[in-house]
This record gives C-alpha cells, structure tokens and sequence, in this order.
C-alpha cells in the first residue's frame, strides 16, 4: 500500500463505496486505508478509485511505503 488518508478527510464515505476491496476503515476522526489488502487499485482500475472520488484530495502516495507491480498483483488475485 502505497496510498494513506491525511487529516484533511472529511469523513465523506466517497473512497470507502468505490473500493473494490473493501480496504478503506471507518475511522475517527479519519478514515484510514489497510495496508493489508490495498493493491493500489492494481487489475481493477488504471488509477486507485479512491482518489479520483475524494472531494478534498485527501488520499495521497505514503513515500515510505513502496510496493512492486507484482506485490499489487498478488494482492489484487487474492482480492477476486
Ligand atoms: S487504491 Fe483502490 S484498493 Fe486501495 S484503498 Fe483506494 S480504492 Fe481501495
Ligand atoms: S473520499 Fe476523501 S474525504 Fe471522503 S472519506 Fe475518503 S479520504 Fe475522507
């Protein structure tokens, strides 16, 4: 997982209904991605859903946190 949600989600619910691996948590007082089964939107879209739907840009690329082509595969083959 190479995205994370930052202080300026306004709790909208937008990301968590276009996720199609149900990876994005209802938090407070953010919501937060799981790092888990995230695979970037890698095999369902050409970019992640959940950024292109937040309202506020609040979905960003987590530097620290990189993931190969194949290691998003993999996840998006368990994720069917
Ligand atoms: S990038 Fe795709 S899989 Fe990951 S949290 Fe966003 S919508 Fe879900
Ligand atoms: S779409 Fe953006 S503002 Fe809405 S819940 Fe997700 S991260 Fe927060």
């Amino acid at each position: 997982m190479a995205l994370k949600i930052i202080d300026e989600c306004i709790s909208c619910d937008g990301c968590v209904e276009v996720c199609p691996t149900a990876s994005i948590e209802v938090c407070d007082p953010i919501y937060v991605i799981s790092a888990v089964t995230c695979c970037e939107c890698v095999g369902y879209h050409k970019e992640p859903s959940c950024v292109k739907v937040c309202p506020v840009d609040a979905i960003i690329v987590d530097k620290d946190y990189f993931e190969s082509e194949s290691s998003l595969l993999e996840k998006y083959e368990r994720s069917l």
